[in-house]
C-alpha cells in the first residue's frame, strides 16, 4: 500500500496553516459526507481520505512525524496505538451537523443518551416594548402590553398526541434519538431520521395544534411599570415567556421602556437636568428664582456673579432609584438669557454700564498667547 499523500488529498499546500487545513477538510468532508450522498460507494470512499488525511494533518504532532516520512497507511502513529482518537473527529463532526456524535460507538460523551422519555425543554425567553410618557416614567405606571407568543396546546395538554393517546417510544431508535449509519471506526451518528431526536413519536397528532403541542397566540397583559424607569430599563415578568416544551417551565418576558422626552426635564442617569434661563441682571447681582420640580416648584438662589452654566442641584428630589435607594437629584442649570433686542432706555443704560464695566476679560489668554509666540 502506498503512503498516501494527505494534502493531495486535502487540496492544500505543504505549507498550509493549520486553519488552512481545517477549512479545506471541513469543506471536503460537508462535500463528500454520507448523509449528502447515500448509496455512493466513491463518495464515501473519498469522504474516508478525507477522515485520514485530517487524523494526521490536522494534528501537529502527526504532522510533524508524516512529515518526516513516518505515519503509515490507516496508522495512527504514536507507537502503534491500537485504537484510533476519535476526539478530534468527533467535535469537528458535531460542528458540522450540530449534534454530537458518538464516533466509535457511544462513549460517555455522547449527547444522545439511551433514554425513552422526552426531555422537558424550558420555553424561550420574549421580549417586547412598551411607549409611555414622561410622566408614567416618573411615578409608575400600569400599561397594557400584547405579545405573539406560543403556549402549550390547551387540547392536548402539550403533549402534541390527541386526547386520549400519547406519545410512543420511536419504533426507530427505540427512543435512543439517534440512528448509526456505517460500520466501525466511520460509523456516524446522527440524529434519528423518524423522531427528529425525541425519541418519541405522536400517532394520531392533536388536531388543534397538529402535534406540535403548542398553538399560536397573543397574549395581553397589563405591566407594572416601576416608577423611575429609564429609556431602555428592562423589566422581566418571570414565566410570562414562551411555553416550556415537553412539560419544562417557561421562560421569562422581558419589556423594555421607550420614555418619551419631557421638554422641561432631561434624565442624566439617576438624576434628572433641567435649563433654567435667568436674566443679564440676575446673574449680575444674584437673585432667588422659582424652578420647577416634579411635583411642584421649589426657590432657588442664584448668587451674585452667576456664571453660565453653573449647575445648583436639589438633592432627592430626582427620579426613584430603581434599586430602592431613594430619589436622585434635580440639577438646574442656569443660563445667561440675552435679549437680542433692547429698548432704547436699555441701550441707554447698558452703554453707561460699558463705560463702567470696562475690564478686558480677554487680557490673560492674549498675554499668555504672545508668550509662547515669542
Ligand atoms: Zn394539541
Ligand atoms: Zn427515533
Amino acid at each position: 500500500m502506498a503512503r498516501p499523500d494527505h494534502y493531495t488529498t486535502l487540496g492544500v499546500d505543504k505549507k498550509a496553516s493549520a486553519e488552512e487545513i481545517k477549512k479545506a477538510y471541513r469543506k471536503l468532508a460537508r462535500r463528500y459526507h454520507p448523509d449528502r450522498n447515500p448509496d455512493d460507494k466513491a463518495a464515501e470512499e473519498r469522504f474516508k481520505e478525507v477522515q485520514q488525511a485530517y487524523d494526521v494533518l490536522g494534528d501537529a504532532d502527526r504532522r510533524k512525524a508524516y512529515d518526516r516520512g513516518g505515519i503509515f497507511p490507516g496508522g495512527f502513529g504514536g507507537g502503534g496505538a491500537g485504537a484510533p482518537d476519535m476526539g478530534g473527529f468527533g467535535d469537528i463532526l458535531s460542528d458540522l451537523f450540530g449534534t454530537a456524535t458518538g464516533g466509535g460507538g457511544g462513549g460517555p460523551g455522547t449527547r444522545f443518551r439511551s433514554r425513552t422519555k422526552p426531555q422537558a425543554e424550558k420555553g424561550r425567553d420574549l421580549e417586547t416594548e412598551v411607549s409611555i410618557s414622561f410622566d408614567q416614567a416618573i411615578e409608575g405606571a400600569q400599561v397594557p402590553v400584547a405579545v405573539a407568543t406560543h403556549s402549550a396546546c390547551p387540547t392536548c395538554r402539550g403533549t402534541g398526541a390527541e386526547p386520549g393517546t400519547e406519545p410512543i417510544v420511536c419504533p426507530v431508535c427505540q427512543g435512543r434519538g439517534v440512528e448509526s449509519q456505517g460500520q466501525g471506526l466511520f460509523s456516524i451518528t446522527r440524529p434519528c431520521s423518524r423522531c427528529n431526536g425525541s425519541g418519541t413519536v405522536i400517532e394520531k397528532p392533536c388536531r388543534t395544534c397538529k402535534g406540535a403541542g403548542r398553538t399560536r397566540e397573543l397574549k395581553r397583559y397589563r405591566v407594572n411599570i416601576p416608577a423611575g424607569v429609564k429609556d431602555g430599563s428592562r423589566i422581566r415578568l418571570a414565566g410570562k415567556g414562551e411555553a416550556g416544551l415537553r412539560g419544562g417551565p417557561p421562560g421569562d418576558l422581558y419589556v423594555v421602556t421607550r420614555v418619551s422626552e419631557s421638554s422641561v426635564f432631561r434624565r442624566k442617569g439617576d438624576n434628572l437636568e433641567v435649563e433654567v434661563p435667568i436674566t443679564v441682571v440676575e446673574a449680575l447681582r444674584g437673585a432667588e428664582v422659582e424652578v420647577p420640580t416634579l411635583d411642584a416648584t421649589k426657590r432657588l438662589r442664584v448668587k451674585p456673579g452667576t456664571a453660565s452654566g453653573t449647575v445648583q442641584r436639589l438633592r432627592g428630589e430626582g427620579p426613584e432609584r430603581l434599586d430602592g435607594g431613594g430619589r436622585g437629584d434635580i440639577h438646574y442649570r442656569f443660563v445667561i438669557d440675552v435679549p437680542g433686542e433692547l429698548t432704547k432706555e436699555q441701550a441707554e443704560i447698558v452703554e453707561d454700564l460699558g463705560r463702567v464695566m470696562n475690564g478686558n476679560p480677554r487680557e490673560r489668554i492674549l498675554r499668555e498667547a504672545k508668550a509662547k509666540a515669542k
